[in-house]
């Protein structure tokens, strides 16, 4: 008889969950068993939510990839459950079976860990979100807004931006590139608010109902998107204020929404019938005091994805203390790094093949509206000397094709795929 394989569990089966099983496969071949949980059987493809709502489309209908197919398709599990608790000394994980109500709680066991549950997108911290509050960061979501903007909104200024970021202190002392760091974020994302400014605006235009004019972007940080390099967001800051957005920066964060606006922990406050708001990125809580955890509830991670006390332990995407800002394209990175850990620890690799530590970086291609898109590439904030950007059709190609390639490929992106298009938007946009 032969000995059973090392088990392979991954918590969450969204980017960098589903992309954690294909790397897993493609380093380690068969020489480990892999399940993947997740409350859900689909893959919610956030990044183009914005771009579906001011174009006028449901994101409903076009933004969900089923996950058990290419779960399949690598001869990985699934387990349809709800993830409650986590014990890293028996290594167990409990769930509650999350298809119908009613199931029994229940638990199993794992020999390798892949944490990537993302985070809570907390909506539920800022009062009168739920009154008086949009967003774009799901699709229920994402089709409320569009629903809004269809048939209630009447004309009236809008206020687009970020609460603060609670980071944890998971990646201190981390130095992914020679001299640099994992940064503080006072946001925890700022491609989508700055994306989100630039389409509304195009979408007022095209409705006959104004411009950029309507339109005030707000940061708890001193700087917009600082993770785009001081380079990049000076230009996009000089653009935006050519067109006529306002602008409006150390917010500390967002008090609360009202009918008439918002108001923030500064003192100041900015008149809004549109609020398009972005939370505060939480763990989830059951995460928060664990061995494994920073002091917010974040994984910590060395840059090989590997928690220091529990090496048998990884985390990618959203819920690594390293991720910051929480970018996919930057979980998207650290996948390769766990498929080829599990691989070395295995032996399909070896230490050479595999480690090599992550640098990353912010890839960012948001929609503006007339098929026209932002491209960024830049890595400076980590301490690299890469800030990259452009703006026009072709990176709005490349968005829009990006999408449909995931989905082709069932979430297995060719390895050519980001280098493709980093030429097609850097040599042929240029
Ligand atoms: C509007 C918007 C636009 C964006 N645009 C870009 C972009 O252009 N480029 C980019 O790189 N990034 C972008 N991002 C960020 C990107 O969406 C995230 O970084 C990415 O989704 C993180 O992937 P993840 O798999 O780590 O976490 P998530 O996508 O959050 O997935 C976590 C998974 O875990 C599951 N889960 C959570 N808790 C539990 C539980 N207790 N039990 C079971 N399952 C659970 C969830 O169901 C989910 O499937 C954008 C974000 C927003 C909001």
């Amino acid at each position: 008889m032969s000995a059973a394989k090392p088990r392979v569990l991954i918590l969450g089966g969204n980017f960098a969950g589903l992309g954690s099983a294909q790397e897993i496969r493609k380093y380690a071949g068969d020489s480990v068993d892999i399940t993947v949980i997740d409350r859900k059987p689909y893959l919610l493809y956030v990044p183009n939510i914005p771009a579906e709502v001011f174009e006028n489309r449901n994101p409903q209908l076009t933004m969900t990839m089923d996950i058990l197919e290419p779960l399949h398709d690598i001869g990985a599990g699934f387990i349809q459950g709800e993830v409650t608790a986590l014990d890293v000394d028996a290594k167990r994980v409990d769930y509650v079976p999350s298809e119908r109500p009613g199931a029994a709680p229940t638990s199993t066991t794992y020999d390798y860990l892949v944490v990537a549950l993302g985070n809570r997108l907390a909506f539920d911290k800022i009062e009168g979100f739920a009154q008086f509050g949009h967003t774009v960061t799901d699709n229920t979501y994402g089709e409320a807004l569009r629903q809004f903007l269809m048939h209630d909104y009447k004309g009236g200024p809008i206020a687009i931006g970020s609460a603060r970021f609670s980071q944890g202190d998971g990646a201190k002392g981390l130095a992914p590139y020679p001299g640099g760091s994992i940064p503080a974020a006072e946001a925890a994302c700022e491609g989508p608010p700055v994306e989100t400014m630039l389409a509304c605006a195009t979408w007022l235009g095209q409705q006959g109902k104004g411009g950029p004019d309507k339109i005030t972007v707000f940061t708890p940080a001193a700087l917009i998107a600082e993770d785009a390099g001081e380079k990049v967001v000076g230009q996009l800051l000089d653009i935006a204020s050519g067109m006529g957005f306002h602008y409006m920066n150390k917010t500390h964060d967002i008090k609360r929404l009202t009918a008439d606006g918002v108001e923030f922990a500064n003192g100041q406050s900015v008149e809004a019938e549109l609020k398009i708001i972005f939370p505060d990125w939480v763990p989830h809580a059951f995460l928060k005091g664990l061995p494994i955890s920073d002091s917010e509830g974040f994984i910590i991670t060395d840059l090989l994805m590997r928690n220091p006390k529990y090496p048998t332990v990884f985390a990618a995407g959203d819920s690594a203390a390293v991720t910051v800002p929480k970018l996919g394209a930057i979980g998207h990175q650290q996948t390769e790094i766990v498929g080829k850990q599990i691989a070395k620890d295995m032996k399909r690799l070896t230490a050479e093949q595999a480690d090599e530590a992550l640098q990353p970086v912010v890839y960012c291609i948001g929609d503006i509206g007339n098929n026209q898109a932002f491209y960024i590439r830049s890595n400076s904030w980590f301490g690299g000397d890469t800030q990259v950007l452009k703006l026009g059709h072709i990176p709005y190609m490349l968005k829009m094709q990006y999408k449909n390639l995931f989905f082709r490929s069932k979430g297995k992106m060719p390895p050519w795929g980001l280098d493709a298009a980093r030429v097609m938007a850097e040599k042929i946009a240029a």
